[in-house]
């Protein structure tokens, strides 16, 4: 496929965010920067991107890929924090359909890996 849109935005205006937990465009760009493909394509042979509609999709598709808030414990009950050492890309499927539930460990392991 190919890129209709320009590889950087432009820069976002600054703003004002009254709430910490928002994915900024530049962390955004950091996670897909940094893992490149969906978590689930890089630790599962077979497995095939979809959206959250079931669309598939290439694992390094940036404009699909979507990223999935993980908690430093099993028991957190509150939204993990939005920065690099708590998000994975992954595609809406594997984000909204479970399979990232069922492999947070695998991601805990591998963020303790890459962001130390
Ligand atoms: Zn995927």
């Amino acid at each position: 496929m190919l890129r209709r849109t320009p590889l950087r935005r432009s820069r976002p205006k600054p703003r004002f965010r009254p709430e910490d937990d928002k994915v900024t465009p530049e962390l955004h760009d950091y996670i897909l920067d940094r893992d490149k493909r969906c978590f689930a394509a890089k630790i599962e042979p077979g497995h095939e991107c979809r959206d959250r509609f079931g669309h598939p999709h290439a694992s390094d598709d940036r404009r699909r890929l979507t990223l999935d808030h993980v908690h430093d414990h099993a028991t957190a009950a509150k939204r993990a924090k939005s920065d690099r050492f708590h998000l994975v890309a992954a595609c809406g499927w594997a984000n909204n359909e479970g399979w990232c539930s069922a492999h947070r460990n695998d991601e805990r392991q591998y963020l303790r890996e890459v962001e130390g």
